[in-house]
């Protein structure tokens, strides 16, 4: 069992401004009261009983510290401390100013292939660095990929949030269900057993998302994008990919391969010819070649809107909870109730989709 400080955080660390919030809690800026250093807190609602449906589990949070602990690279978000209450667990990590690359991105008025690869490459590096600790992050998508400082002229990439990641133990299968409809892996939806390769799938559409601003499975409903998930129903449509290298496509289709052992690895990632140009005229083809920074905006657009709609939806559950409860500490609680059935939602409906496949097969 992880052993966290039981000391109260409080005392220790002034706690400042909502940075953002998750399923299970917010992350705020928190200033060390002996250094004066700035850092991030992530504060993890314990779940207080067997029977309670609210909160993490102990051993959940135990499982991302660890995980954590296990990864020190620079693109990836850096642990500091851990701290445990009776009711939740504070994480102290790595404070990341620089918002999300794709809110960085879309500011932008053109990009290069090559300019966008300058970000890509740290992801991958990060997601090697990780893959050759054998863990796997299982849960990469646009909101989990930061910036250090959109200031400096070449900032750094970070990958934030462990709370899905697993380590793999030799021999020892692992499964798992959760995710986000858009980004899993067809292995996931179909309850295989996984390995790391799952992240690469993710990486594959991130990198799709990029290039063309548009969602390659992207369906009607959550259903419909899981069904083309698993049906491998996907395309390079002309119009978006106008300005798009050939490369880049290869690069994408050898990361959008349903059969595992075949994807591209983030060490043959970092080797394909799109990152790794061999050629003059590779090279020169990829500073040709522009991502499609109008319809990109676009996509983040709708993907902020979509976040701003769950916030709200989570917020307007709680106030009518607030209604019936008026304590602070149960307000609290409620908030997070309220998050939680959210991803409750997405676990459901990847798991019935695969109930409704197997019968169907
Ligand atoms: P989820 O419910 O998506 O799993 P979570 O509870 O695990 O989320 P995170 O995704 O780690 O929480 O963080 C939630 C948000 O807080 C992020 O989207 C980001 O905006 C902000 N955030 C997280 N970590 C940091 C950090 N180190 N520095 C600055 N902001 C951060």
């Amino acid at each position: 069992m992880a052993h966290f400080k039981l000391d109260n955080v409080e005392d220790l660390y002034e706690i400042r401004q909502v940075l953002g919030s998750g399923h299970f809690g917010q992350v705020r800026e928190v200033c060390e009261r002996a250094t004066g250093i700035v850092w991030a807190g992530k504060f993890l609602m314990l779940r207080r009983g067997a029977g309670s449906r609210l909160g993490l589990e102990r051993a959940s949070v135990e499982k991302e510290v660890e995980i954590l602990q296990s990864l020190q690279h620079q693109n990836i978000m850096a642990l500091h401390d851990v701290f445990e209450s009776k009711a939740e667990v504070v994480l102290i990590v790595e404070l990341i100013q620089g918002g999300e690359l794709f809110d960085f991105i879309a500011e932008k008025e053109s990009l290069t292939e090559t300019d966008a690869i300058k970000f890509l490459k740290q992801i991958l590096e990060g997601v090697n660095y990780m893959h050759s600790k054998h863990v796997g992050h299982f849960d990469l998508k646009p909101e989990n990929i930061m910036m250090s400082d959109k200031q400096v002229p070449n900032p750094n990439i970070k990958i934030i949030d462990f709370g899905m990641a697993h380590c793999f133990l030799q021999g020892v299968e692992y499964r798992s269900t959760g995710g986000t409809p858009q980004y899993i892996a067809p292995e996931i939806i179909n309850f295989e057993p996984l390995n790391t390769a799952a992240d690469m799938w993710s990486i594959g559409v991130i990198t799709y998302i990029l290039l063309s601003g548009l969602s390659p499975f992207q369906g009607d409903t959550n259903e419909e994008t899981l069904k083309n998930i698993v049906e491998l129903k996907y395309e390079f449509e002309p119009h978006y990919f106008s300005q798009t290298s050939s490369m880049a496509k290869d690069f994408i289709q050898k990361l959008l391969v349903k059969e595992q052992s075949e994807r591209m690895t983030a060490e043959e990632c970092l080797i394909h010819p799109w990152i790794k140009p061999l050629t003059r005229t590779q090279l020169a083809k990829r500073n040709r070649s522009s991502i499609n920074i109008k319809n990109f905006r676009m996509f983040n657009a709708k993907r902020k809107w979509k976040m701003s709609y769950n916030m709200v939806s989570a917020c307007n559950r709680l106030c009518k909870l607030k209604l019936v409860c008026k304590s602070s500490a149960l307000e609290k609680q409620d908030l997070r109730d309220c998050e939680s059935d959210q991803e409750g939602t997405e676990t459901k409906t990847s798991s019935l989709l695969r109930r409704r496949l197997s019968n169907s097969s």
